[in-house]
């Protein structure tokens, strides 16, 4: 039996996300840039060696694996993927495989995912406005998502709607985006918007919208009931009581959720990032590569859990973004 994975402040690491791709379908103004230049195929952990990676972090006791990207779907393959993790579900070593996508591709994967064991996955929809997700998303089209969220309902899957609160933007929509996800029945999580990306954007301090006002335009209109509920990230809940709602805000810039934080995030190429705010990373590609022995992938996961920081530096407080990130969401997986 393997030891678990535990960091220097006594955290258990048992949820690892991985990015299976740093392409997208969508070009999300906050996201990436219109013209990104993507990683070079050899760069990436193929679909073995991604399989690889994740069964060692399995073996290493992670329970909760999270699909990511860029667009986790329209990585040529992913299915197989998928299809090679269910032996984790079946065992009972996972507990739970997710993902979380734009939507774009559900229409033809979401009866595939239910069938390898997926049972929720995270959509990301700022907006219920044709004009407004083109305007948002630079490339994607309104319909396709809602269509492909419709067929992940009827395959089975439970939708959570990720919504990035961007000032401006969809404040006005806020009680309709609420509404809408009530009437489908869809869980609800609103994002602060965060300083990734391109250094010295001033977009992204004009797009910030925070939380905190939102939650107070939410008890304009219900009545909003603290939960406790916690699940180790980012996330606080409400409920709201008109509608029985349970609510998500995740706000890593105004509350600091590091003490409890349970998750590594693992890119395409094979660099685990220990937190999502901090620069250090570690290559597990080099030691995937090096050997076919298991032993030496572990050691290495085991070094890079040692590193793993007490907490992260954002910093919107002063009007000026502090312990910004120059890499884009899309590399690290969000
Ligand atoms: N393509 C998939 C999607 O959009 O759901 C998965 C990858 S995407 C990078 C993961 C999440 O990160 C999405 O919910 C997206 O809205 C969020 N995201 C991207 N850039 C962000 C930023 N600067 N601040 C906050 N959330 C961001
Ligand atoms: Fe693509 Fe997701 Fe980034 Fe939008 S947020 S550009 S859908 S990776």
């Amino acid at each position: 039996m393997n030891i678990p994975l535990i960091d220097p402040f006594a955290r258990a690491i048992n949820y690892l996300r991985v990015s299976v791709t740093d392409r997208c379908d969508f070009r999300c103004v906050y996201c990436m840039s219109e013209n990104m230049s993507f990683l070079p195929k050899a760069e990436l952990l193929t679909l073995e060696e991604l399989d690889r990676m994740c069964s060692v972090f399995v073996g290493m006791g992670v329970e909760k694996l999270r699909i990511t990207g860029g667009e986790p779907l329209v990585r040529k393959g992913i299915m197989t993927f998928f299809e090679s993790m269910t032996r984790h579900l079946e065992s009972g070593a996972l507990k739970e495989l997710t993902l979380t996508t734009n939507g774009s591709q559900l229409r033809k994967y979401a009866a595939a995912l239910a069938a390898c064991g997926v049972r929720r996955i995270n959509v990301s929809l700022d907006t219920l406005d044709d004009a407004k997700f083109t305007q948002v998303t630079r490339w994607g089209r309104l319909a396709q998502v809602l269509d492909g969220i419709t067929a992940a309902k009827e395959a089975g899957l439970r939708v959570k709607i990720n919504v990035v609160a961007l000032k401006g933007f969809n404040e006005s929509e806020l009680f309709s985006i609420t509404d809408w996800c009530a009437r489908e029945g869809h869980d609800l999580t609103f994002i602060e918007v965060m300083p990734m990306g391109d250094l010295g954007n001033e977009d992204r301090l004009d797009q910030y919208w925070s939380l905190k006002d939102l939650r107070a335009r939410l008890r304009e209109r219900f009545t909003v009931t603290e939960l406790t509920e916690r699940t180790g990230g980012p996330a606080r809940y409400v409920r709201l009581e008109e509608t029985g709602q349970k609510i998500g805000f995740i706000t890593p810039l105004t509350h600091n959720f590091c003490e409890s934080c349970n998750r590594v995030r693992l890119t395409c190429t094979g660099e685990l990032y220990m937190c999502l705010g901090q620069e250090d990373m570690a290559d597990l590609r080099a030691p995937l590569r090096a050997s076919g022995d298991n032993a030496v992938l572990e050691q290495a996961i085991r070094a890079a859990i040692l590193r793993k920081p007490k907490g992260h530096d954002f910093d919107y407080s002063r009007q000026k973004v502090d312990g910004q990130m120059t890499r884009h969401m899309s590399h690290t997986g969000g």
